[in-house]
């Protein structure tokens, strides 16, 4: 019987495995790009340093990212960070904004080795980023991208790739954290309900709570959310930043966005712009500082106002 059970057994790990990695991927912005030359590192993070996700009480327990003097171009001479350098302390909530192509996703990119700095280093509670097993940096941070990937499954399987391992308490746990208890009750078949592309189709909304369940399952010691509500009306978005900012309360957290609304309430935003961060501080801070940031803001309230004025417009109001 051994001899039957011990490769399946093994298969069994195998799928586990695969699965882990298919989240890690995700959790990627992209699956590493041919044209970059990332060579894996030896070091572990120390696994007791991740939060428990099945206690309530919670610390401090996110990590600090450095980015020292950190430089890159793409391969083709053009320049897209220069000289950056940033510190995070553990439990931080950044906000990273700036102009379309100021060099924010590439930021990250560099802090998951999807890419390496072309120069500078960038540093993982204390460890060099190079220094680091990619799987054991990537098993420290959920990535909420901008439009959740849901597979052909289940939706508890769904939120399970979160962590494959996890209980059915836990996953419970995380679909309530992520405020996906209504969408439950509506399916015709709960969590067992098919989803994706050949079974119950979920709003923006609702695949990103998933996205959500997915991380608060994953317990990341950094929680990133790239754009991941700006593809929502207002009203859905800050429901989600709602749950978003509860996943991020004892972690470190980087919210890349282009709405100011969705990095307003982070302890420090970062402005870029050419690849260079040109302001940073509070959101009331960096008004008061007339900056870049300054007109940004005011942008997105005329802005705002004149969609608000048109509606009225339309409706003869
Ligand atoms: P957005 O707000 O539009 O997402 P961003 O600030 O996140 O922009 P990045 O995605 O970091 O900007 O891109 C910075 C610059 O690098 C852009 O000019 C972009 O065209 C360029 N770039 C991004 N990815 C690549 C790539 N794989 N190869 C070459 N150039 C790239």
């Amino acid at each position: 019987l051994l001899q039957v059970w011990a490769p399946l057994n093994f298969l069994g790990f195998f799928y586990r495995e695969l699965r882990q990695s298919l989240v890690d991927m995700e959790a990627m912005f992209e699956v590493l790009s041919t044209t970059s030359n990332v060579k894996d590192g030896t070091l572990e993070l120390p696994k007791n340093k991740n939060i428990d996700a099945t206690t309530t009480t919670r610390s401090n327990n996110g990590a600090s990212i450095s980015f020292k003097d950190v430089s890159f171009e793409y391969g083709n001479g053009r320049k897209i960070l220069r000289n950056v350098n940033l510190e995070i302390s553990p439990g931080e909530s950044i906000g990273i904004v700036g102009p379309s192509g100021s060099g924010k996703s590439t930021l990250l990119r560099i802090a998951l080795r999807a890419y390496d700095a072309t120069s500078g280093d960038v540093f993982f509670d204390g460890y060099n980023v190079k220094d680091l097993q990619m799987k054991s940096l990537r098993s420290a941070v959920a990535v909420v991208p901008q439009d959740a990937v849901l597979f052909n499954d289940t939706l508890e399987h769904n939120v399970r790739y979160g962590r494959p391992n996890a209980s059915d308490e836990e996953v419970e746990r995380a679909c309530h954290a992520a405020k996906l208890e209504k969408t439950i009750g509506d399916l015709p078949d709960g969590l067992k309900t098919k989803v994706g592309e050949r079974g119950v189709m979920l709003s923006g909304g609702e695949k990103q709570r998933v996205a959500i369940a997915r991380a608060f399952l994953k317990s990341p010691r950094v929680l990133v959310a790239d754009e991941a509500t700006s593809a929502l009306d207002t009203a859905t978005e800050s429901q989600i930043l709602e749950s978003l900012e509860e996943i991020a309360r004892d972690r470190t957290s980087v919210f890349v966005a282009h709405r100011l609304s969705t990095v307003m309430k982070c302890s420090r935003i970062i402005v870029m712009r050419d690849g260079e961060i040109v302001e940073q501080g509070r959101h009331d801070e960096l008004v008061d500082l007339n900056g870049l940031y300054a007109k940004m803001w005011l942008a997105q309230q005329a802005e705002e106002l004149s969609v608000k004025l048109e509606k009225e417009v339309e409706l003869g109001v």
